[in-house]
C-alpha cells in the first residue's frame, strides 16, 4: 500500500484462528481509511466496516452463502460469485474502493470457483479480492495462481505472551500457558480470553479423548457415530478435534521421550506423564500418523463414518489396566 503497488487480489492462508479474517478487515480497512494512519480505526469508514456495515466491503462466508440447488454439502455456490460480480462494476458507495472478502474460500463449489476466475482473470478497477482459506490445497490451482499469497505463519510464543499482556492485561501464567497452548494462533488465545468457556472446553476434549483410550469397542464406535453424523455440516469441527488429538498424542509422544521443553499443554504435565507411561513409543508414533492419515481421509471425501470407526480401531488401549475409579 505504502509504494503503491496493490494487488487487485490476495489469497491470505494459515492455520485456523492464525488472524486471516483479521488482515482481510484491516486491509479492508486501510484501503477505506481517511485517517493520517490507515488503519485509523477511528474514522468512520474504518467503524464501519469492522461492524460488518460498510457497503463496500462485503465479505462471502459460509454464514450468507447459497448452497448450489439440491446440493448437500456446505458451500459457497455459484449465485454468491455472481452476486459479486454485479457488485464489482458498480462504483463504490460511500468508501474509496470496493472489498470483497471470500471467508472460507475452500468451500466454493466447482462452478462458483470457475465463475470467479473470470473475475480475477480481469477484475474491475476500483476492486480488491481477499480470499480466506485455512486449507489451501482444496483450491483450485488456477485460482491460487491469480493471487498474491500471503501466508500467515504461528506467533513466536514469547512474542503472542508478551502482546496478550501488555495488550489484553493478561498476567504472566496465563500468557505464558495461552501464548503456548495456542501454538501461536493468537485468534486461539483471544477467544480463550474473551470465554471462559473455551479453555475449558479444550481440557473436556482432552479428558473425553482419555476416556475413550479407556472405552470398549462400543463406546468407541458410538462417539464414531456422534462424530460423523451431519458430517458435512460440522466437517470443520471434527477436524479441529482432530487436531487436538494430535497435538494431545503429540505432546504424550514428548514426554514419552523425555523431551518436556515443547510441550504445550504445560500445565497438564502430570497427566501427560502418567499417560506416557501406559504406552509404548512405538504405537504413540503408529497412532500419530494414523491420525494424519485419518485427516488426509476426511479432506478426500472418504467415508467419514467408515473413517472414524477405523481410528477409533486403532487408538491404543492402556497396557496397564487404568486404575479403578473405586465405588
Ligand atoms: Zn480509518
Amino acid at each position: 500500500m505504502r509504494t503503491g503497488h496493490l494487488s487487485h487480489a490476495y489469497l491470505i492462508v494459515g492455520p485456523p484462528k492464525a488472524g486471516k479474517g483479521t488482515l482481510a478487515v484491516r486491509l479492508a480497512q486501510a484501503l477505506n481509511c481517511t485517517g493520517e494512519t490507515p488503519p485509523c480505526e477511528e474514522c468512520k469508514n474504518c467503524r464501519r466496516i469492522v461492524s460488518g456495515k460498510h457497503a463496500d466491503v462485503i465479505t462471502i462466508s459460509l454464514l450468507n452463502a447459497v448452497s448450489e440447488e439440491g446440493s448437500s454439502r456446505k458451500e459457497i455456490g455459484i449465485d454468491s460469485i455472481k452476486r459479486l460480480q454485479n457488485d464489482a462494476y458498480l462504483p463504490p458507495f460511500e468508501g474509496k474502493r470496493k472489498v470483497f472478502i471470500i471467508d472460507g474460500a475452500e468451500y466454493l463449489s466447482q462452478p462458483a470457483a470457475n465463475c470467479l476466475l473470470k473475475t480475477l482473470e480481469e477484475p474491475p478497477p476500483g476492486v480488491t479480492i481477499l480470499l480466506v482459506a485455512s486449507r489451501e490445497e482444496q483450491l483450485l490451482p488456477t485460482i491460487v495462481s491469480r493471487c498474491q499469497r500471503i501466508e500467515l505463519l504461528p506467533v513466536p510464543s514469547a512474542t503472542l505472551q508478551i502482546a496478550l499482556e501488555e495488550g489484553y492485561s493478561v498476567g504472566t501464567e496465563q500468557a505464558r500457558l495461552l501464548s503456548i497452548l495456542s501454538r501461536g494462533c493468537p485468534g486461539w488465545a483471544l477467544a480463550a480470553i474473551a470465554d471462559s468457556d473455551f479453555l475449558e472446553a479444550h481440557y473436556r476434549q482432552v479428558s473425553d479423548l482419555i476416556a475413550l483410550e479407556e472405552a470398549g469397542i462400543e463406546q468407541r464406535f458410538a462417539a464414531a457415530a456422534k462424530l460423523t453424523a451431519n458430517f458435512s455440516q460440522q466437517r470443520e469441527k471434527v477436524d479441529e478435534l482432530l487436531v487436538l488429538w494430535l497435538n494431545w498424542w503429540h505432546d504424550v509422544l514428548l514426554v514419552s521421550m523425555g523431551v518436556r521443553d515443547f510441550i504445550s499443554h504445560i500445565n497438564l504435565e502430570n497427566v501427560l506423564e502418567e499417560r506416557a507411561r501406559l504406552y509404548t513409543m512405538e504405537e504413540i508414533n503408529k497412532f500419530l500418523s494414523r491420525l494424519r492419515e485419518t485427516r488426509q481421509y476426511l479432506e478426500w471425501n472418504v467415508n467419514p463414518r467408515l473413517v472414524m470407526e477405523v481410528l477409533m480401531l486403532e487408538l491404543p488401549s492402556p497396557r496397564i489396566p487404568a486404575k479403578s475409579k473405586g465405588g
